[in-house]
């Protein structure tokens, strides 16, 4: 028995299973959610069976449990393709760690960190970047990922974390979608960001959940699999979701009043 896609606690008696494609399993003992984390490893027949009496779970309520289950995960390969970490943080070298377990190529290299290289494309084309940031997403280091159309999942840990959502440069909201919205709540956010930038990061309970679907995330992308954002804080999971900012325009193409003709010469 092993239950192959990730079981997120969300709140008393209710888990979720999986990330991307989640079951959410409500009503269960505190013990029954433990056999379930307990299986995110291979166990025997004969390990589950003495389980069951020791923690005194009835087998037809397993069988209840079994059956609501999702399929399991999905034999699709992981298609070819890099994954490059942006920066040293302990969450991005985790999530690292995690990918390359799984086998996949991990790179890393400084894009954006200085002026010389923060505008140039990777010399190794990734199919993926990730980058860890503490309170705001830093808009320098967006910048040459948006222009040279790498997919890229943001990682921002303040009093919690979020994971993504993944942004796709020219098929979806970005991290400045975000950052737009939250200023159309909050006319005063830039000043506030722009200080936030500056202070040092919390230490969030929450990193090694974060880490783990962080790299679920990433392998559904390298997939091909639709996936979603998440926010672990107070050891729930919430999925996020970000729309695209009409003002942001990286969606949208430029009106004809946004384009200027340089003449040659
Ligand atoms: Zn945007």
């Amino acid at each position: 028995m092993h239950v192959t896609e990730p079981v997120l606690w969300r709140r008393p008696g209710e888990v979720q299973v999986g990330v991307s494609a989640a079951r959410i399993l409500t009503g269960l003992e505190p013990t029954e959610i433990d056999l379930l984390l307990d299986l995110a490893v291979p166990r025997s027949a004969q390990w589950l069976a003495r389980e069951l009496t020791v923690r005194g779970i009835p087998s037809a309520r397993w069988e209840k449990i079994r059956s609501s289950l999702p399929a399991p995960a999905r034999s699709t390969p992981v298609r070819r393709g890099s994954v490059l970490l942006l920066d040293s943080h302990p969450l991005t070298v985790q999530v690292g760690h995690l990918l390359a377990e799984r086998g996949v190529r991990v790179i890393t290299e400084s894009v954006g960190r200085s002026g010389r290289t923060r505008d140039r494309v990777p010399s190794r084309r990734p199919a993926l970047a990730v980058l860890t940031d503490s309170w705001v997403t830093d808009p320098v280091r967006v910048g040459p990922l948006m222009r040279h159309d790498v997919t890229h999942l943001p990682i921002v840990v303040d009093d919690a974390v979020t994971v993504g959502p993944v942004v796709v440069p020219g098929g979806g909201a970005c991290t400045r979608c975000l950052e737009l919205s939250r200023t159309d709540a909050d006319p005063a956010w830039p000043a506030v960001a722009t200080q936030l930038r500056h202070l040092p990061g919390p230490l969030a309970t929450e990193l090694v959940l974060a880490a783990g679907l962080a790299a679920w995330v990433v392998a559904d992308v390298l997939r091909d699999a639709p996936t979603s954002g998440w926010r672990i804080t107070d050891g729930a999971v919430l999925p996020v979701t970000v729309e695209c900012h009409p003002r942001c325009g990286c969606f949208t193409p430029p009106s004809a009043a946004d384009r200027v003709p340089v003449s040659p010469g």
